[in-house]
């Protein structure tokens, strides 16, 4: 099919959530790369919103996934399932969890660290204590209890009544934090660096203040990793670099490279809340899902991947800081790793984006201010040059 019938088709029968798309439909990609219907070429810095961290048709994925799918795509956690028990012994010898639970998205698996909390507090004899703090402009899911996390009015007003039980407070003030806590509060929630509202970094001091709070409160730290995680910040988790560790972090975006999955990790006290019964999941940890997440996991460390995003990160954020030195629009770049925002000075993002898109790369907006770039993490120096000449090119064609 061409573009112009996959649209005409999506338009009349896919719900229309998402509006009107970026006229493309792509047929394969390969590494940085992506081909479309009619044959042209993209480099993807967008990674599908922080998912392709391997980049497209990685061999190691492909040749996890389709060895998987001959064998085993499904069974159910009512057996043993080896790809399960292999990524969870991974990921608890890489982090600072004890234990793992896997679910099949973001969203799910942040039901799960809630669930988590609140059952923590019912088994530990202060079955009063519920509501969970979290960030304003921060982004937890769409289900009608992670819309309730999330502190952006939009994804709530028109679900109401949503899962009560949460407050938010703004990024970085340790006072309004301060101020919110209170005799039935359980837990915090943040991400270390909120992506979905245009790539806002929690400070050090913040960070580690929260921690301390936690400890001096008896209230349980959770940090929603789904899109900091998994080698995106130039380290293996994004709490590693605030020299903070969270009582419970989930993963989902980057763990298999595309392929669903989600995880809810957590240090032991915490984990042991959950007993057989009390949560669960028909698709989560299936042995798909968990081979494509273990080849994905063992590539990052293997190739070095964290290293090079770390690296890579900051040769990218050199290369922006020079263009925002130059042009004016740019206001400031912000992030870690390859986890980048450019906060511009005028409602340019969307033009910036579709240019971006014309010249054949691939980038995000958030809003009107910001572009948002999240490559794959196996992205080269070269790929990053000529985003920046590409981008370069359009800063002058608008001004
Ligand atoms: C994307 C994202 C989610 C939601 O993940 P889904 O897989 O879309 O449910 C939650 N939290 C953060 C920080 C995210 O970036």
């Amino acid at each position: 099919m061409n573009i112009n019938e996959i649209i005409e088709m999506d338009k009349k029968y896919y719900m229309n959530t998402f509006g009107n798309r970026t006229p493309v439909c792509f047929q394969y990609g390969k590494g940085i790369n992506l081909w479309d219907t009619e044959g042209n070429k993209y480099y993807d810095f967008l990674a599908g919103i922080a998912v392709s961290s391997l980049g497209h048709a990685h061999p190691a994925l492909v040749k996890a996934i389709s060895e998987q799918a001959e064998k085993l795509i499904h069974c159910s956690s009512l057996y043993y399932i080896e790809s399960q028990a292999k990524l969870a012994k991974m990921l608890v010898e890489n982090s600072c969890a004890d234990r793992v639970f896997f679910a099949n998205s973001g969203a799910e698996a942040n039901e799960g660290a809630i669930k988590l909390a609140r059952i923590y507090f019912k088994k530990s004899g202060t079955p009063e204590k519920y509501e969970i703090i979290t960030l304003k402009k921060s982004f937890h899911g769409r289900t009608l209890t992670t819309v309730a996390a999330t502190g952006q009015e939009k994804y709530q007003k028109p679900y109401m009544p949503i899962t009560p039980g949460f407050k938010h407070v703004r990024l970085n003030d340790m006072e309004a934090l301060k101020n919110e806590i209170g005799s039935v509060t359980c837990a915090i929630m943040m991400e270390l660096i909120q992506g979905e509202s245009g790539i806002n970094p929690a400070e050090m001091e913040y960070v580690q203040g929260v921690r301390k709070l936690c400890d001096e409160n008896g209230l349980l730290l959770i940090f929603d990793e789904i899109q900091t995680g998994m080698g995106r910040t130039g380290k293996l988790f994004g709490y590693e670099n605030y020299a903070v560790e969270p009582d419970i972090f989930t993963l989902a975006k980057g763990l298999a490279g595309g392929v669903p999955i989600g995880a809810l990790c957590a240090k032991a006290h915490a984990a042991q809340a959950f007993e057989p019964g009390d949560h669960g999941s028909t698709f989560g940890g299936n042995p798909l899902a968990c081979a494509a997440g273990l080849a994905v996991l063992e590539t990052i460390i293997k190739e070095d991947l964290i290293g090079n995003a770390a690296v890579m990160g900051n040769y990218f954020h050199s290369r922006l800081e020079t263009l925002a030195r130059k042009y004016n629009l740019i206001e400031e770049i912000r992030g870690m790793g390859l986890m980048i925002g450019i906060q511009l000075v005028e409602e340019k993002a969307v033009e910036i984006r579709n240019r971006l898109f014309e010249s054949g790369f691939l980038a995000g907006s958030v809003g009107s201010y910001v572009v948002r770039i999240l490559p794959p993490l196996i992205i080269s120096r070269p790929d990053i040059d000529l985003f920046i000449d590409a981008l370069e090119k359009t800063l002058k064609d608008i001004i």
